[in-house]
């Protein structure tokens, strides 16, 4: 295919691609600048790698940078700045790279700067862009199977893996998309999700490949958000559920400006409460399901089907294929063009995930019902068995998080001598809390077998740098007799 942004700035000049702060820039003036970012790396004789480390906040720099480096043919590999730096490291090593760049706003942040830079070349953006730009040699073509963009998993199962999404990925994810949502020519999409998460950076691909706006916002802020929700003519934005949900406590009584079509939901379950909450609002929210291998959304709820399948994340997109292994309930596999065809450096753990006739496992459990929706229950490394009953630690975490008091609460199995395992919850609430008001709560609600047996009260959760918590954290915990820390 042609080179999705010079494409772009020809079919749309003048139509806006970026709306950043006080910035508005058309297709063509944001290949300009993306070009003159492409011969400041080509100044500064970065053009001939491979692939370059990208640790981007949500700015236009950073937006530039990444554009720049696939319109050099490097592949950037976008990396989280919530890292510790032990973890930029082991990512660093992982991928094999010489150079990090880092947009100028982390400076501080990256405490762990001064060590890498002993065994990298570190620069900011800034550095690289304020030199005078050299001609840089663009590629004409995006050939469908090279790399557009290496991202980390988050990490929530153990050790993230690298994953090489092609520019074939990123084009059926943004056409499955498409297909759902509709493409109109007015849709502005609101990214307050980072750029180095796949939910971010498939906005960035979309635009490119509809020719559509994005309105980026540094962070997100519930305030400023709902602010911009009402004033700018944003049609769509991704969320996750917390984002939602502090969306929801700020909505304003007139609503949103009229563009507003929806939110976009993903990264993990949402609550029936919450779901509930946006109908009573009449906001549509399209639930979805995906994850960094398959490049963005797999399955998604469409929004004549929203209110009556509440709870369902939707039916597979058109490009994808879709079935449950087992009887009624297992584990998720698909087949589809923008499923992932490895993982850096770690061939092994990514031939674990296909099936024998190359279906990708995706180590989630879910049911399909009679009409062909998707009811994620949850990771399969998560569910337990008590007395042979099937336990997901998201049903249980649910019921609590009612509760005003519990501030975060996740459940694990441990062993048992007469069930084989119980569940285990961890939680963590503004005052001490008496065991016996949490039992007694959890039997009125869930059955008896799925009411914790233990209830462990901490000052935090292990998170991963994506804002996950690392239940395997807290198994090692449990079981080292809570000898370890998190
Ligand atoms: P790792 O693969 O390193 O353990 P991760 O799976 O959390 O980390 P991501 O690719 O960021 O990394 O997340 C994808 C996962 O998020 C999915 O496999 C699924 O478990 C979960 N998820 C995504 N969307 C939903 C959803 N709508 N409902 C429930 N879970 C979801
Ligand atoms: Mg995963």
């Amino acid at each position: 295919m042609e080179n999705w942004l010079t494409k772009q700035a020809k079919l749309v000049p003048q139509k806006t691609a970026l709306i950043f702060e006080e910035h508005i820039w058309s297709f063509k003036q944001l290949k300009n600048e993306v070009i003159r970012t492409a011969g400041c790396l080509t100044k500064a004789n970065l053009q001939r790698e491979h692939r370059i480390a990208l640790i981007p906040a949500n700015t236009s720099n950073s937006y530039f940078m990444l554009l720049a480096l696939q319109q050099l043919g490097i592949t950037p590999v976008l990396l989280n700045f919530r890292l510790s730096s032990a973890e930029l490291e082991r990512q660093l090593d992982n991928a094999h790279l010489k150079v990090v760049l880092f947009d100028d706003e982390l400076a501080l942040r990256l405490d762990g700067c001064k060590e890498l830079q002993k065994k990298w070349f570190v620069s900011s953006l800034a550095e690289i862009r304020k030199s005078a730009a050299a001609q840089p040699v663009i590629k004409q073509e995006f050939p469908e199977t090279s790399t557009a963009s290496i991202m980390y998993t988050s990490g929530t199962t153990g050790n993230p893996h690298g994953v090489i999404q092609s520019f074939r990925n990123h084009f059926y994810s943004a056409v499955g998309s498409a297909f759902n949502l509709g493409v109109s020519p007015d849709d502005l999409w609101l990214c307050a999700v980072p750029l180095f998460h796949i939910s971010g950076l498939s906005i960035v691909m979309r635009s490119l490949v509809y020719g559509m706006g994005v309105l980026l916002t540094r962070r997100f802020e519930a305030a400023e958000i709902t602010r911009l929700l009402c004033r700018q003519p944003v049609t769509l934005m991704s969320v996750v559920p917390q984002m939602l949900e502090q969306l929801l406590a700020v909505f304003p009584k007139s609503g949103y400006q009229k563009h507003f079509r929806a939110f976009l939901l993903g990264g993990a379950a949402i609550s029936k409460t919450t779901l509930a909450a946006c109908q009573e609002k009449k906001l549509a929210v399209i639930q979805s399901y995906g994850m960094t291998e398959t490049c963005s959304q797999i399955v998604a709820l469409n929004f004549a089907d929203a209110a009556r399948k509440i709870g369902s994340v939707g039916k597979p997109l058109f490009p994808v294929q879709l079935r449950i292994a087992g009887q009624d309930e297992g584990e998720i596999q698909i087949k589809a063009p923008n499923v992932v065809s490895g993982y850096l450096n770690n061939k092994d753990q990514f031939e674990k995930k296909l099936t024998s006739d190359g279906w990708f496992r995706t180590g989630d459990i879910g049911t399909l019902d009679t009409e062909g929706f998707l009811f994620v229950k949850g990771r399969s490394d998560e569910m337990f068995v008590s007395g042979g009953e099937n336990i997901f630690p998201n049903e249980i975490e649910e019921v609590y998080m009612t509760l005003p008091i519990i501030q975060e609460i996740a459940v694990i199995g441990v062993s048992d001598k007469k069930w084989g395992e119980v569940p285990c919850a961890f939680f963590v609430a503004a005052k001490e809390l008496d065991k016996k008001f949490l039992c007694s709560y959890g039997r009125k609600v869930i059955a008896h077998y799925k009411v914790p047996k233990y209830f462990i009260q901490v000052s935090q959760l292990p998170h991963t740098a994506s804002g996950k918590i690392k239940h395997y954290a807290l198994r090692n915990y449990f079981e080292s007799n809570q000898k370890t820390s998190f």
